[in-house]
Formats: structure tokens, C-alpha cells, sequence
């Protein structure tokens, strides 16, 4: 068993290479697993935005004047210093969000530094400046990108900002999640003790609708860069047009696992499930729709239920536990919600169902779920979940399997479970920004985003770095 009390108390707003605490009224961060308060951050104001702005712009001339190569080196020496802390960032991401510690460990505490290394190494591919016929294209950072993220991978999603804003010369303000806002400090001082100039990453706490509205809406900054949910993503899109920012929009998902008739059975649901239970169900890319050959549904019944029997679900702090309460009980509601909507529009249960799990009654434990005969047009088959349930729905032939694939207003990841070629085939015809044929590994140089209503804009590789770049075009 691992602690997951983190030794925060009040972690500050962090503007300018310091620590900037406000006084005021605070938010409280609460474990999910049993309830307590871990740490509380500034229920932050515009006016705590009006500072970080104006750190960020001052920083910014000197740090769009350093060369690519030398913010690639500060990039890693950021990764390096985040690797040190690498217990500390999963034992809070564990008490903020519940989070089983093996998974905050391998997933959300040593992604972020690898992120990061990866971006870092494309200092020398980006084409910063082209000779394009008698014109010079080259490529300048936007100035200061508001990042505004969500509680589910809460340093992993800021990173995958940060680095690729850092190596293209922006500076940033960030706003995290109120839910789970620890880590952005943990951040703030790596950075620092990497040596990456005071106010180029600055942090201000907050709520949505002030601290957010205030970024999206603020003269100040040039690009908004958000995930979350497609909700509040067509908000900021609105309030960011009155000032025409950029808007990089990473949103949600109901992903598509598609199997072929000739898959490999066993693969497709051991992955599929994995995919849609993991941090209790709280990925944006989960494939939460399994769409199946109904010739074969009740074989891979059979697999799903075999296969669900190894997840245990249990404390965060307990080292064999697969999977943890969800982020909150708001989370608990909303998931157990969905829930009992699949069992009242006739889908059928086959593992979990709605209720508190027996013997964790204290915390957000959601009864990780299988729902089979699942009609394409219900609500659990449409709607975002973020919880640990599984939808499966059947299909005649190829072609009716990828009109299910596509019959969601999302297009974000997904899979394909077949024979290669065919697969491939599928593959391209998904509309959706990544997809995955028979479990292959993913990919941090490959783009990602979404199609549809999973946003626009990409993260990773040489796409997710140009998106913080303008292009001028000199003629001469
Ligand atoms: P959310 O949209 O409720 O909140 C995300 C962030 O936006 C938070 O920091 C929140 O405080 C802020 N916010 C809320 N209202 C705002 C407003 N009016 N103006 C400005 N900012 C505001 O999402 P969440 O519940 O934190 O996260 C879950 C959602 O995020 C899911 O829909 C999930 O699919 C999505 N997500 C997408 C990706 C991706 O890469 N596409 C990755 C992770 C999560």
C-alpha cells in the first residue's frame, strides 16, 4: 500500500516564477476513494488572469528570441526534472482523481516527461523557415496560448500543450481543473528548475466560468488551446471569437472498436476492454462501443465476461487494484445515471449494473459495466459516458458495420480488429482523427485529433507543434 495523501495544503496561482497566493476563498481538491480533503487552490479571479497575461507577454520577446535548439534543451531538462518527482505526481493524481497508483505511475506520472522528450526531438523537423519560389515562409510562434484542461490525465493533457507551445516560442497561461489542479504546481516548478525563464508558464486556479471565460475572452492572449468536453468546448469557441484567437478544440469521444469476423477474438476484447474500463472509463479516446458480427456476438459475450472477471476494483493506494473509484461523486451520479438509462431503453446487462460496489460504499466506486444488444440510436450508444461502461452492438455486414462506426456525432480514435488489409480498409473509411488495427501500439508522433465534434486542431508529433505556430510569408 502507497500513501496518497499528498503534503499540499494550499497550492497558490503560479505567475511569474513564483508562488502568488490570493487570500481568498479556496477550492477544496477531495479523494474520491473516501472523501477527505487532500489540498484546496485560489478560487481564482479575472484579475489573477490580468497578472499571468501580463507575465506571459512580458516574457515573451526573450523567449521567442531563443533558437528552437535551445528551447528543445530546456524542453528536456523539463522532462528530467519531472522524472525526479515521478512518485510525487502519482501519489497526487492518485488522491485527486482516484486513479489506482500502478496506473498513476506508469500512465499519468512517466507519460508527460515522454511527451515531452518526444517533442523536444523535432526541434530540427519543424520547417521554421522555407524558401518557397522568391518568398521566405517561416514560422513564428502565435504569442501567449491560454490552455484550458480537463481532471481526467491532468499532467498528461497539460503537457501535450506545453511542450509543443514551449518549442514553437509561445509563452502560456494554464488553467487547470479545479477537480485536479496539484500537479499543474509540480509543473510550474519543474519548469522553473529547469531553468525556463520566470513567466513563460504561468498558472492561475479556478472555475470554469470565471477563470476560463477570462482566458478565452481576454485581449491579451492570442490562441486558446482546450480539452474537455464538446459542451464547453462550443462555448469557448464562441466567447474566443470576439477577439478572433485561435482555438485548438480537443473534445470528447465514443469511440468505435470495430471486429471483423475473421479478428482474433480474444485480442479484440481483452484490448477493447481494456481500452473502455481504464482510469475507470474517464479516457477521452475510450472505445466504448464495441461493435460486433452478430454471428459471433454471443462467443465474445462469453470472452467479455471471462475477461472482466480480472479487474479488480478496489482502493487507489493498493497496488493490485485495476480499477479505482471515478473522479467524484458529481462523476458517480452522472455515470450510474447512464447506467440505469441503458437497463430502461432495453439494452442488456451481461457484467456490473447500476449501484454502489459491495464493501466500498465510502467512495465513487462505479460497478465497472458490459451492456449487450445495445440499439445504435440509444442514448448510452450516443452520448459520452466517462465512466467504466461498455456498450456492444451487432451488425450484419461490413458496410453496416461502419455506418454504426460513424453514427455518433464524435470522430475521435477507434479500432479495427481483422485480417490487415481488410481492416486497413475499414480503417479509412472511420471518420475519426486516429484509429488502431489489431491493438497497435500508440504513437507519440502521430497527430491527434478529432473529426466532427471531438474538436479540430492536432496534439503530438511536427502537427501538434505547428498549431502553435503563425506563418509569415516574406517576398523578396
Ligand atoms: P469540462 O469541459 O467540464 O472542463 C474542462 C476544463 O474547462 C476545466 O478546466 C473546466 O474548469 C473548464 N471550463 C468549464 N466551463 C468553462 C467555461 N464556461 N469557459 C472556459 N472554461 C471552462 O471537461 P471535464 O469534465 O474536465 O473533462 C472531461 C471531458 O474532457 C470529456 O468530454 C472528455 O472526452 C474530454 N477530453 C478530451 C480529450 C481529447 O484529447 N480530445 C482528452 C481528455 C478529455
Amino acid at each position: 500500500m502507497t500513501d496518497t495523501k499528498t503534503t499540499q495544503s494550499v497550492a497558490g496561482h503560479w505567475i511569474d516564477g513564483r508562488e502568488a497566493r490570493t487570500g481568498g476563498p479556496v477550492i477544496d481538491v477531495v479523494n474520491p476513494a473516501d472523501g477527505t480533503v487532500v489540498a484546496s487552490v485560489p478560487d481564482g479571479t479575472a484579475e489573477d488572469v490580468d497578472k499571468a497575461v501580463a507575465a506571459a507577454r512580458a516574457a515573451l520577446p526573450g523567449w521567442a528570441a531563443t533558437s528552437p535548439a535551445e528551447r528543445a534543451g530546456l524542453i528536456q531538462h523539463l522532462a528530467a526534472r519531472l522524472g525526479d518527482r515521478t512518485e510525487e505526481i502519482a501519489t497526487t493524481i492518485s488522491a485527486e482523481i482516484g486513479a489506482p497508483i500502478s496506473l498513476a505511475r506508469f500512465g499519468h506520472a512517466a507519460l508527460p516527461p515522454a511527451v515531452a522528450s518526444s517533442v523536444a526531438g523535432l526541434a530540427d523537423e519543424i520547417p521554421w523557415a522555407e524558401e518557397v519560389g522568391n518568398s521566405l515562409v517561416i514560422r513564428e510562434p502565435v504569442g501567449v496560448v491560454g490552455a484550458i484542461t480537463p481532471w481526467n490525465f491532468p499532467l498528461q493533457q497539460i503537457m501535450t500543450k506545453l511542450a509543443p507551445a514551449l518549442l514553437a516560442g509561445n509563452t502560456m497561461v494554464h488553467k487547470p481543473a479545479e477537480l485536479a489542479p496539484l500537479t499543474a504546481r509540480i509543473l510550474a516548478e519543474a519548469a522553473r528548475d529547469a531553468g525556463i525563464p520566470d513567466g513563460v508558464f504561468n498558472v492561475v486556479h479556478g472555475r470554469g466560468p470565471v477563470v476560463g471565460e477570462a482566458i478565452a475572452t481576454h485581449p491579451g492572449v492570442d490562441m486558446v488551446s482546450f480539452t474537455g468536453s464538446t459542451a464547453v468546448g462550443k462555448r469557448i469557441s464562441v466567447l474566443a471569437s470576439g477577439t478572433v484567437k485561435r482555438v485548438a478544440l480537443e473534445l470528447g469521444g465514443k469511440s468505435a472498436s470495430v471486429v471483423l469476423d475473421d479478428a482474433d477474438l480474444g485480442l479484440a476484447v481483452e484490448r477493447t476492454l481494456a481500452s473502455a474500463w481504464t482510469n475507470s472509463g474517464q479516457v477521452c479516446g475510450a472505445w466504448t462501443r464495441m461493435i460486433v458480427p452478430a454471428a459471433r456476438r454471443d462467443e465474445i459475450v462469453d470472452l467479455l465476461k471471462a475477461a472482466a472477471a480480472a479487474y479488480s476494483v478496489g482502493d487507489p493506494a493498493d497496488e493490485t487494484t485495476r480499477i479505482g473509484p471515478v473522479a467524484s461523486e458529481t462523476q458517480w451520479q452522472r455515470v450510474n445515471g447512464y447506467i440505469e438509462r441503458g437497463i430502461a431503453e432495453g439494452a442488456r446487462l451481461v457484467v456490473g449494473g447500476p449501484g454502489r460496489v459491495p464493501g466500498l460504499e465510502h467512495g465513487a466506486y462505479v460497478r465497472p459495466t458490459v451492456f449487450v444488444d445495445v440499439a445504435p440510436d440509444a442514448v448510452i450508444a450516443q452520448e459520452e459516458i466517462f465512466g467504466p461502461v461498455l456498450s456492444v452492438l451487432t451488425y450484419e455486414d461490413e458496410e453496416d458495420a461502419v455506418t454504426i462506426a460513424n453514427s455518433t456525432i464524435y470522430g475521435l480514435v477507434g479500432a479495427v480488429f481483422g485480417e490487415p488489409e481488410r481492416a486497413l480498409r475499414v480503417a479509412k473509411r472511420m471518420r475519426t482523427g486516429q484509429v488502431d488495427i489489431n491493438g497497435a501500439q500508440f504513437n507519440f508522433l502521430a497527430p491527434f485529433g478529432g473529426y466532427k465534434q471531438s474538436g479540430h486542431g492536432r496534439e503530438f508529433g511536427r502537427l501538434g507543434v505547428e498549431e502553435f505556430t503563425e506563418v509569415k510569408s516574406i517576398q523578396r
